[in-house]
């Protein structure tokens, strides 16, 4: 069976009006898996979502979860035959909170267009994955009445609490979900109007540290120069984290960060955003200098190697001070983790250096809470060109490899439970769209162009393996 995928595209383009009210619809839903009182509304959500999916023409489309977890969507179109793919498309229908809501400009549950982009929680993230994976099912069965693959959908309910069942979901219906390619629409494009395939993450490890001199506190004038200030023992911890670029500095951890290969090395050198276009971009001071060893290029610095953030600290508030040493002082670091380092190790060498450096035998208490493995991908293979075609056939622009130093928790469940089939991670974010920030948004051309690039992708996933099986 031929089909046309131009007439698909066509459906596309005189579908976006609909797109876009399913979508509005969706981020009306406050579906915030983090809170507790938000249950209901995410299964809300989730019905929401398993609705959007049967009018695309998928079937057998179910909530389903494991162990109390909130409702996935799941569906399925199986009829292209068996010699055809399979492609599981990935997306997710939870969101984070809001944050502060007086700093959003509209409300964030009540979708706006300004300057083409839609501002509201979870229009980027993740809910226009889904709409997207919707609408190019639905213009595919509206033209041609058939998929050029057959077509697995996720769409998880607590993407944003860190996917904790989803492994053992995954594990469990795997008979269900089983294919051959998986499409991630959670991801994000270079900048706007160029599109992105990120085939690395950093990975993600994070302890508390908690270093206490006394039962309670004392007057720093009766006791101080003799009781030692656990504030000034945690700073010296801390200090000793990272070094004069404020690069980490933990015993052994640049052990396993292995230097880039060729193929990671030269389209970075080729990036022609300086480091003082991205300082402008994050908002860093006049006179701030950007953090870790100038002579490794910006992007390898982003993505490649190992970074440390301090992300909660305790002492005293300083309202509310007075001339006493605090009992106790604490902090919650963050380590981001270069492809190929492992978590569990990366704790355990944090703990090691702390429990060499804490001074004047302060007592120590380290707390490790669970990280996610950085993930990477070698980003060729059929499928890889696959989705490079589909994506320059839809923004007209080639795409950017990228890496991404933040980490995806949910990717490392799928490439365990399917064993290394090709991952494409793509989306409908974009450095503007503020995704877990006050002010979210979606460039809402570039998300009909990503919806376009899903239609070519299907096509192109669907000839890459007949030619691969002649
Ligand atoms: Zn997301």
């Amino acid at each position: 069976m031929t089909l046309n995928t131009e007439d698909a595209i066509g459906v596309v383009e005189a579908r976006m009006g609909d797109a876009r009210a399913e979508l509005e619809a969706l981020v009306r839903i406050p579906s915030i898996s983090a809170s507790p009182e938000h249950r209901a509304t995410v299964r809300q959500s989730a019905e929401a979502t398993a609705a959007l999916l049967t009018r695309s023409g998928l079937e057998n489309v179910h909530l389903a979860s494991i162990d109390g977890s909130h409702p996935n969507v799941i569906g399925e179109w199986m009829h292209a035959g068996p010699d055809a793919p399979t492609v599981l498309l990935y997306a997710h229908h939870d969101v984070q909170p809001p944050g502060l809501v007086e700093r959003w400009t509209s409300d964030p549950f009540e979708p706006v267009e300004r300057d083409g982009r839609l501002y509201g929680r979870g229009s980027a993230d993740d809910k226009a994955g889904a709409v997207a994976h919707a609408t190019a099912v639905a213009a595919w069965l509206e033209s041609e009445g058939a998929l050029p693959c057959n077509v697995r959908v996720l769409v998880e309910g607590e993407e944003e609490i860190g996917s904790p069942t989803l492994h053992a979901f995954l594990t469990e219906r795997l008979d269900e979900l089983r294919s051959d390619v998986l499409v991630l629409a959670d991801a994000g494009n270079w900048s706007v109007g160029t599109p992105g395939l990120t085939y690395s993450l950093r990975g993600l490890a994070s302890a508390d540290i908690a270093l206490r001199a006394l039962d309670g506190p004392v007057h720093s004038g009766m006791a101080g120069g003799a009781v030692p200030d656990p504030v000034m023992g945690l700073a010296r911890v801390l200090a000793s984290l990272v070094d004069e670029y404020g690069d980490v500095a933990i015993d052994g951890l640049w052990d396993d960060v292995r230097p880039l290969t060729p193929a990671e090395a030269e389209p970075i050198a080729g990036f022609d955003d300086t480091p003082e276009a991205f300082a402008r971009a994050m908002g860093t001071r006049a006179g701030v200098q950007l953090a870790g060893d100038p002579d490794v290029p910006l992007h390898a610095r982003l993505w490649n190697r190992p970074a440390i953030t301090v992300i909660g600290i305790d002492g005293h508030p300083i309202a509310g001070s007075s001339n006493q040493i605090v009992a106790r002082a604490a902090a919650r670091l963050s380590l981001r983790l270069a492809p190929g380092q492992d978590p569990v190790r990366a704790v355990a060498q944090l703990r090691a250096h702390v429990e060499q450096r804490v001074p004047w035998g302060l007592e120590l208490s380290f707390r490790a809470h669970g990280g996610a493995p950085a993930w990477e991908t070698e980003p060729t293979g059929a499928a890889f060109e696959a989705a490079k075609r589909a994506l320059r056939a839809g923004f007209g622009v080639d795409p950017v490899l990228m890496g991404v130093g933040g980490s995806i928790p949910f990717v490392g469940p799928f490439a365990d439970a399917f064993g290394g089939i090709p991952a494409l991670l793509l989306g409908p974010a974009d450095p503007r769209s503020r995704i877990h920030g006050e002010d979210e948004s979606l460039h809402l051309d570039d998300w009909r162009k990503l919806i376009r690039s899903e239609v070519y992708l299907l096509a192109e996933l669907s000839e890459t393996a007949s030619r691969a099986t002649r």
